[in-house]
């Protein structure tokens, strides 16, 4: 079997608060990573969820253990791994195009040399289209909507081409339609273009619907708890995926075990 893209184990992460007060955002996390994977992670706030996010982005150092992207160790951010947050973090300045091309000023073409304008100009408009914000690519961020934003910072992450992309909530400041719309259009991004995602929600449906492998975890401190194969629902995959009989033995199996974590706590 290939090796994991991104090899994470035992990693242990404190945060230093006041002496005594430290919290133990992660202990003893173990997981895999493969190539074209879609890994969804759900749990109750406060579980780790993020600081493992900013810990494979390099954003974020670890206390023990190890993270290891390609075989090598994870030391800082690198253009290999693409980080989209919950705030659009767009350039209000800059109109769409020059959004999604702003990351790619940085870009080398595998041969070591730089995209022409012209080139930068082919891939822009390729993911304008992609996430369907063709006549807007003049539009500046504060004439878009919400999910247009969204949408921007989806196009701007996968111009720039990382192996892996990184999602906190994407869609978390979004209504329920507009969710929904950016779920089925991320799906065919998704299947598209092949990249690994590695995508935190607190929503169980969108983990289900979105996911190849969906990690459970519970907190204090913040572990995995399970980590379940999603790939027997078929694909492509849209919102009717919601009926499949499979989805739903896997939504109401993920439900009851994030709310026994729940009631756990509650105890
Ligand atoms: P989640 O994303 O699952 O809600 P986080 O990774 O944000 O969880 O947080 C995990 C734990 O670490 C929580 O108890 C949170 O309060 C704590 N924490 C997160 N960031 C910091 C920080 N910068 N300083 C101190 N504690 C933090």
């Amino acid at each position: 079997m290939a090796k994991p893209l991104i090899e994470i184990k035992d990693v242990r992460k404190v945060y230093k608060v006041k002496k005594g007060n430290d919290v133990i955002a992660l202990n003893g996390v173990n997981l895999d990573i493969n190539e074209n994977e879609f890994v969804c992670v759900v749990g109750p706030s406060g579980c780790g969820k993020t600081t493992l996010l900013n810990i494979i982005a390099g954003l974020e150092q670890y206390d023990s253990g190890s993270v290891k992207m390609d075989g090598a160790d994870v030391i800082g951010p690198g253009p290999n791994r693409g980080v989209i947050f919950q705030q659009y973090a767009l350039f209000p300045w800059m109109t769409v195009k020059k959004n999604i091309k702003y990351g790619m000023k940085f870009l080398k073409k595998p041969d070591g040399t730089k995209y022409t304008e012209e080139e930068k100009e082919k891939i822009a408009q390729e993911y304008i289209k992609q996430v369907n914000l063709t006549g807007f690519e003049n539009s500046y961020p504060k004439e878009l909507s919400g999910g247009m934003k969204q949408r921007v910072a989806i196009a701007r992450g996968y111009a720039v081409d990382p192996e892996v992309i990184l999602m906190d909530e994407p869609f978390g400041a979004l209504d329920a339609q507009t969710r929904a719309q950016l779920q089925e259009e991320l799906l065919l991004t998704w299947e598209n273009k092949r990249k690994t995602v590695f995508f935190i929600t607190h929503d169980v449906d969108e983990a289900v619907l979105l996911s190849t492998k969906i990690v459970i975890m519970s907190a204090r401190p913040g572990q995995i708890k399970e980590v379940i194969d999603n790939t027997n629902i078929p694909y492509p995959r849209t919102q009717a995926t919601k009926l499949d009989p499979q989805f739903e033995k896997t939504r109401n199996y993920v439900w009851d075990t994030v709310y026994k974590m729940y009631l756990e706590v509650r105890k």
